[in-house]
């Protein structure tokens, strides 16, 4: 990357990405969500239209923010491929604490900004599985053998990646309101991050987030894994509550 460029981007690194958004870009979108998702399949470019969509109807100058503020939150409801579209589109990250995940497995995603009551929640429209056969027709046969099943040749799993390319692609291309039902909702957003202050575990001598330390009982004052306290992590399931640690030697 040429100095100049970065010294742009140093200002504003989602620079190029907000230009795309604002000139609905919907193509450059795509490719720039897979640099995190690592793949092109149907559930990104869903996320990504999702994310556009809904960042249009909610006023595209909420995508003016610096993820320092948690101005703009995403509130997502699935955790698979979609929502890569929806973080590398909105900027609203787990990281930057502007994500919220809700464990519903739904093709949605609505949008909000803190200080105001009025949000839009966008999701997948019923036909979309029949727009995925027509752009690519062996996406779902491939889909059900090589990755549910496990079966198939190199070459099947070859066929599949273009398959969904293919089909990722297509939907990019389509109208938003052919694809995506898009409704004004109250926004409930959850409270902004905590800021505790972190701790060291006596016992294990990591620094852990204020909020993360067992509070009561003969364990307090102590990180979960040596407190053996219950935990929730976010698996391909779902949200799962751990009773047992897993991480401890
Ligand atoms: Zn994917
Ligand atoms: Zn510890």
């Amino acid at each position: 990357m040429e100095l100049a460029e970065i010294d742009k981007l140093k200002r504003n690194p989602r620079r190029n990405f907000i230009q795309a958004v604002r000139e609905k870009d919907t193509v450059t979108c795509l490719v720039k969500a897979a640099e995190i998702h690592s793949h092109f399949c149907p559930g990104i470019a869903l996320g990504v239209m999702a994310s556009i969509y809904g960042i249009w109807e909610l006023g595209v100058e909420s995508m003016y923010f610096d993820g320092i503020a948690e101005d703009l939150v995403a509130i997502v409801e699935v955790n698979a491929c979609f929502a890569d579209g929806v973080q590398a589109v909105s900027g609203c990250t787990l990281g930057n604490n502007a994500l919220v995940y809700r464990d519903l497995g739904r093709l949605a995603v609505t949008f909000a900004r803190r200080e105001e009551e009025a949000a839009v929640r966008v999701r997948v429209g019923p036909d979309f599985v029949s727009r995925v056969n027509h752009a690519a027709p062996r996406f779902y046969p491939l889909l059900e053998k090589v990755i549910k099943n496990r079966e198939g040749s190199p070459e099947d799993m070859e066929a599949f990646k273009q398959q969904a390319r293919t089909a990722a692609f297509s939907i990019v291309q389509e109208p938003f309101d052919k694809l995506l039902i898009v409704e004004p909702v109250k926004s409930v957003l959850p409270k902004p991050a905590p800021i505790k202050p972190s701790f060291v575990c006596p016992q294990c001598g990591e620094e852990i987030m204020g909020s993360k330390i067992v509070q009561e009982g003969p364990n307090q004052g102590l990180c979960f894994i040596c407190g053996h306290h219950p935990y929730f992590e976010v698996e391909g399931q779902g949200i799962v509550k751990i009773e047992k640690n897993r991480t401890t030697a």
